[in-house]
């Protein structure tokens, strides 16, 4: 059935938990994609915990799996989604796949979370930085750093709203036509920001979306957060702010719940080592009530 939008998802797998494939398969299943999942590492458990074991898939057993999707004449894909990549051989292989995937099928959809690190701290190879600017953004669809992988890619700091917005600007220069930043830290509120830019001739269409700080910790948001994006803008094509408004609705739901059933559990939800409760929350992923609105820019 072509009809049915196919994602290939390189992306982590942890054995429990929610971070990585584990965070993004089930809502895109949830929202009627096929999901077809490459682990790129298999882990026990997310990095927020003490302890963490499991093996790490290299260049050449990815390309492995693609040859064998591609002997059966099986490499049509509408959406290739990318997040954690810890190699460089690792990230110039997922290279390699989209070129394959784009011969395939030239319209793909490729959407790419740029794990770098966060509030500071690089959590891949810093060495790693580069490629991503150079080689990765220019062949993205859409990207989704949040505010310290804007700030490594655009080489800028970023403080401010207006600030978000020129970086979006530079960002659609380089490729990517819709960019957006899963949060922005401004006077201790969240933002979403948003950057749709279909046409290199006309002005980007830019907005906003705030959020409540939920003073907890959570690990496998951006993932989430990455995923649900790619679905609603799928059934949103033209309308990248309804997308938006969806995925976080969506997302604030999950943390909602997650936060609701830890604290009935008696357990503090400052625990670095909760999980998101997603399998409970299949009605908000499923059909989020928009309680978030984008606010045109
Ligand atoms: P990453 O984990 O990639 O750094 P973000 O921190 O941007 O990603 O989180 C992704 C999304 O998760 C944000 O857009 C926001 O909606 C939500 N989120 C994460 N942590 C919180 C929090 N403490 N309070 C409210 N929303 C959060
Ligand atoms: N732990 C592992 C093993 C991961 O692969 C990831 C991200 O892919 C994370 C933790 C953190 O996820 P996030 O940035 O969504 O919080
Ligand atoms: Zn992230």
């Amino acid at each position: 059935d072509v009809r049915t939008p196919r994602v290939l998802s390189i992306q982590s797998h942890t054995v429990q938990g929610y971070v990585g494939n584990k965070a993004a398969v089930f809502p895109l299943q949830l929202l009627g994609f096929e999901v077809d999942p490459i682990n790129s590492v298999q882990f026990s458990n997310h990095t927020g915990y003490s302890i963490v074991r499991g093996q790490v898939l290299d260049g050449d057993q990815l390309w492995a799996l693609i040859e064998g999707l591609e002997a059966n004449d099986l490499l049509y894909y509408t959406h290739l989604l990318t997040g954690y990549i810890g190699s460089l051989s690792f990230l110039e292989m997922v290279l390699q796949v989209l070129q394959k995937l784009r011969a395939v099928n030239p319209n793909l959809i490729y959407v790419c979370d740029p794990v770098m690190g966060d509030e500071g701290k690089f959590y891949i190879k810093p060495e790693l930085a580069p490629v991503f600017r150079s080689k990765v953004v220019p062949v993205a669809s859409m990207l989704t750093p949040n505010q310290f992988e804007l700030e490594i890619l655009t080489g800028s700091s970023i403080r401010t709203e207006k600030e978000a917005l020129q970086a979006c600007e530079t960002l659609h220069a380089l490729g990517p036509s819709q960019v957006i930043i899963t949060s922005l830290d401004i006077d201790n509120k969240l933002l979403l920001i948003g950057s749709d830019k279909p046409n290199k001739d006309e002005p980007a269409k830019q907005f906003r979306i705030s959020m409540p700080k939920i003073p907890a910790y959570f690990t496998g948001t951006g993932d989430l957060m990455t995923a649900l994006l790619l679905g609603w803008s799928y059934k949103y094509q033209n309308d990248l702010a309804k997308a938006a408004e969806l995925a976080v609705s969506s997302l604030q739901g999950v943390l909602r719940r997650t936060i609701s059933d830890y604290e009935e559990a008696g357990v503090s939800p400052n625990l670095k080592q909760l999980e998101l409760r997603l399998v409970q929350s299949q009605t908000e992923i499923s059909s989020p009530k928009l309680a978030y609105r984008a606010e045109k820019l």
